[in-house]
């Protein structure tokens, strides 16, 4: 597994993740507060994607660069969504290739990550 290309597969993945979480808060019908009174649900997951939408910040994808550049080949490989949003530094590890992709997964949020392998 190539770092540098693995580590750009990640950062575009918070880059991803931010436009996903956008996009599900456009669609979740919180301005309609009858809808929203009947499920509170509904209100939750908007808080929590809103404050993990907050998180994903220029300066966070900064800090897990230099987490990244501090780690040493001994160390397991941090999630960079659980490093963003929580400040955990769970291992992500490799599962089975698929052709010329090798995906990771994260142990402990469970988000998957393509890595294209160069032929
Ligand atoms: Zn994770």
């Amino acid at each position: 597994m190539e770092n540098p290309d693995l580590l750009a597969v990640l950062v575009k993945s918070l880059y991803e993740k931010r436009d996903i979480l956008q996009g599900e808060l456009a669609s979740l019908p919180i301005e309609t507060p009858e809808l929203a009174s009947e499920q509170p649900e509904i209100i939750e997951q908007a808080r929590e994607k809103e404050r993990q939408l907050a998180l994903i910040t220029e300066n966070a994808i900064q800090n897990y660069k230099i987490l990244w550049a501090s780690i040493t080949p001994s160390d397991r490989l941090p999630c960079p969504l659980c490093f963003v949003f929580d400040g955990e530094k769970s291992p992500i590890i490799p599962l089975n290739a698929i052709g010329n992709t090798e995906p990771v997964k994260c142990t402990a949020c469970k988000e998957k990550f393509y890595i294209h392998r160069k032929k």
